[in-house]
């Protein structure tokens, strides 16, 4: 893979206090990325103008708002991140099938080119707190029963641990997106993250993006993280 496809796979969080902070994180990267994650922290702090702010930098914003809530609310925020133009924006699928075709049915109506992901299984979630959470002993059947469902749901694709991307592979839709949280770089922190991988085997394993957060975004050089990152991926075979 060249360097520019490789930097339009990566997805940039956003995980800072205010706005003013997240277009500095975004300017010290230096590399011209496409996209880039609103998240919790930050919509909660600035609301809608974290996203005008970087679609008008010409940036394609990630909004994860990890919805999760009865199919009319869920329809309604979609309606409305749509008019916001994001470009990305998650729900649970453990909200169900309803919530995920009226969130699909409102996108829609609206016309908008706004992609929406289904979070199957937190990549934070590890093997001891996983049973009692979902009564399974293994996350990778779960995922895949949640990835089957949004499919039928018409949703446009996952957001996923890279170590079950394997087993996703011939069980989705081509096309389908298989985002992918959880990315460490050879002998970097895991931090709260538990089914992490590198970058270069997430991308050989079949992600369609890859969202790095801490491994940049703590790295008291950030751009020199996300050029070693963009390095490693160029050598991918994909
Ligand atoms: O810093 P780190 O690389 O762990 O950041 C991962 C980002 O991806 C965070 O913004 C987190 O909210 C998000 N995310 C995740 N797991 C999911 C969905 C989103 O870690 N299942």
């Amino acid at each position: 893979m060249d360097r520019d496809a490789a930097r339009d796979r990566i997805i940039l969080a956003l995980d800072r206090p205010d706005l003013a902070a997240a277009v500095d994180l975004v300017d010290r990267t230096g590399a011209d990325l496409r996209w880039v994650k609103v998240g919790l922290e930050l919509f909660t702090a600035e609301g809608p103008s974290a996203v005008r702010a970087f679609t008008e930098r010409g940036r394609d914003v990630f909004l994860d708002l990890k919805l999760h809530d009865i199919p009319n609310t869920v329809a309604g925020a979609v309606r409305s991140a749509a008019g916001l133009g994001a470009g990305l924006l998650t729900l649970h699928a453990e909200g169900g099938p309803e919530m995920m075709r009226a969130a699909v049915a409102a996108r829609d109506e609206t016309g908008s080119d706004l992609r929406l992901l289904a979070v199957t299984v937190l990549t934070s979630l590890h093997g001891d707190e996983f049973p009692d959470v979902y009564r399974d002993a293994d996350p990778a059947p779960r995922v895949l029963a949640f990835a089957r469902a949004a499919a039928d749901a018409g949703v446009d694709g996952i957001v996923c641990s890279p170590k079950e991307l394997a087993p996703l592979r011939n069980a989705v839709p081509d096309g389908f997106l298989r985002v992918t949280p959880g990315i460490r770089p050879a002998g970097s922190a895991t931090g709260d993250q538990a089914r992490v991988a590198t970058p270069e085997s997430a991308l050989a394993d079949g992600a369609s993006h890859l969202v790095i957060g801490r491994a940049v975004t703590a790295s008291s050089d950030p751009a020199a993280a996300l050029e070693a990152i963009l390095d490693g991926l160029s050598g991918v075979s994909v």
